[in-house]
């Protein structure tokens, strides 16, 4: 048996063990049995001396010009651009999501990251008129100092370029932390950026777990912005933490997105995103849709295609091109997945579609769970409250436009959702309504680009949103300064 990769952390320009010696195993979600590599289980001085590092560095960081800046970020873009291939194998053997779906995502890193070194350039302040003649006022933005990016599994790759990008191009240093499901991703972010040559302490990641190094992270006085995307049980626990120095605080957290299908639109062109919506990444998405409300009128024939749609999808590794969808991102998450389907029974909603675990042939060891369609559910049942976060879908009916709106806000959730509709009346009475950060017309609810800010509401998210003009802001401080001269 060929001998197991250990991986390092990276701080102040170098690659290290824990300094315990310690580590721990990630395992394919499609193969439990095979170990994919060994990663640092770092402790609290590790993480202690990384933000030593990185605060190091912050100064001379900061007094660089954002052009220079910006010229160190490209080269980890052309870095990243090259070896985009590489990095969706890693995210697929992690993540277990198919490998068109990981190049997707490395495409989209790309874009944010593209966008955010430009927005880094446009850090643009304002003159302001005072009251008093000699006197001129005018502010400028400055950054934070350190900042700590915690990401989860789902999107390994793009969640933390999409964060990382605008904290350096702002002048603040950087600790990374990624999710102990895809610490490989982390890895291979952390050696486009040693590669590129990004000055020592710039830049700085650790693996380990999330109550040790995370719970450091966010809890040290040295650390001046949290940005964190993950579950809004660990995002509220953070948010106490964040409080005792009033640390920035950015959370993008769980969802329970609605898509509302109305009778005056393409049903089969719905359906085709819906699909997709709801299973891609199986289901695995902060942004999948996980209830669609549809009303009576076409409920039947919505119900039926969707549902023969559904079965038509191939489950498979992530790396068989012939495979829709791959393994959830594992065994706790096929533990929690098939948890809420036996509720689901029990709460008397209806199985359309799934409900079991793949297990014949070469996927016994793997995290296979059929894509699963519930009907009849009614909006109290959990599985139409809670987040599963897998390739599940609750079908609720209603009578018309106004109760869809309801019945899709009556939660504690507000990421995203969006309405089918031809009807410009009911599209606006839609959005209006809709309680959500992120809302569409006739596209799904994952539909997203980088110019435009991203963030939930309610407990899906705290802060500014990511991405867009935000994505830069919630990284920098202003300052304004009145000058007298005569
Ligand atoms: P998670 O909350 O379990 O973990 C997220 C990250 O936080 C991991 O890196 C983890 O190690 C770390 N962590 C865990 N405990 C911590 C602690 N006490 N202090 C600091 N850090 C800690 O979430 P997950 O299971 O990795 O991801 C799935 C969740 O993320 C879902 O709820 C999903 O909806 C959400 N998500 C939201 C968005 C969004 O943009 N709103 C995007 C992707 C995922």
């Amino acid at each position: 048996m060929s001998e197991l990769k250990r991986f390092k952390n990276y701080m102040d320009g170098q690659w290290f063990d824990a300094s315990t010696n310690e580590t721990f195993e990630q395992r394919n979600p499609a193969k439990l049995s095979e170990v994919t590599g060994l990663f640092p289980f770092s402790s609290k001085d590790d993480t202690l001396k990384i933000i030593e590092s990185a605060q190091k560095a912050f100064s001379d960081w900061k007094a660089i010009s954002p052009a220079k800046r910006a010229d160190y970020l490209r080269s980890v873009l052309v870095l990243m651009v090259q070896r985009k291939d590489e990095i969706s194998k890693i995210i697929t053997l992690e993540n277990g999501k198919i490998i068109s779906d990981s190049l997707s995502e490395v495409n989209s890193a790309i874009n944010e990251m593209g966008f955010q070194i430009n927005e880094g350039l446009r850090l643009f302040g304002e003159t302001i008129p005072v009251s008093i003649e000699e006197v001129f006022a005018y502010t400028v933005k400055e950054p934070l100092g350190v900042v700590s990016v915690i990401s989860p599994w789902n999107f390994p790759f793009n969640v933390p370029v999409r964060k990382i990008t605008p904290a350096l191009m702002a002048g603040n240093t950087c600790v990374f932390k990624p999710a102990s499901l895809t610490p490989q991703t982390g890895y291979i972010l952390a050696k486009l950026f040693d590669d590129a040559g990004i000055p020592a302490g710039v830049f700085n990641m650790l693996t380990g777990s999330g109550n040790e190094v995370g719970n450091i992270i966010v809890s040290d006085p040295r650390i001046k912005a949290v940005s964190f995307t993950g579950s809004t049980e660990v995002g509220m626990e953070i948010l106490k933490k964040t409080a005792i120095y009033a640390t920035r605080t950015q959370l993008e957290l769980g969802g329970k997105n609605a898509t509302v299908i109305l009778e005056d639109t393409d049903i089969d062109s719905a359906i085709k995103d819906v699909i997709r919506a709801a299973f891609a990444c199986s289901g695995q998405w902060c942004t999948s849709t996980s209830r669609v409300i549809v009303v009576k009128k076409v409920a039947q024939e919505f119900t039926e295609k969707l549902v023969e749609a559904t079965n038509s999808i191939i489950v498979g590794n992530g790396f068989d091109k012939k495979a829709g969808m791959g393994p959830v991102c594992g065994a706790s998450q096929v533990e929690t997945i098939m948890k809420y389907i036996e509720i689901g029974k029990k709460e008397g909603a209806k199985l359309l579609a799934g409900g079991n675990r793949v297990t014949n042939n070469d996927f016994q060891d793997g995290c296979f769970i059929e894509p699963t369609i519930f009907g009849y559910v009614n909006q109290n049942m959990k599985i139409a409250q809670e987040e599963i976060f897998g390739p599940v879908l609750s079908i609720i009916t209603v009578e018309n436009l106004e109760e869809a709106i309801e019945v899709s806000n009556d939660i504690k959730y507000g990421l995203c959702s969006s309405i089918y509709t031809n009807n410009i009346n009911h599209a606006m009475r839609f959005i209006e309504q809709t309680e959500v950060g992120l809302t569409h017309v006739n596209l799904m609810t994952s539909f997203k680009e980088p110019q435009l800010p991203f963030g939930g509401i309610k407990e899906s998210g705290v802060g500014l949103p990511e991405a867009g003009k935000t994505g830069i802001e919630f990284f920098i401080k202003y300052k304004t300064v009145y000058m007298k001269y005569t």
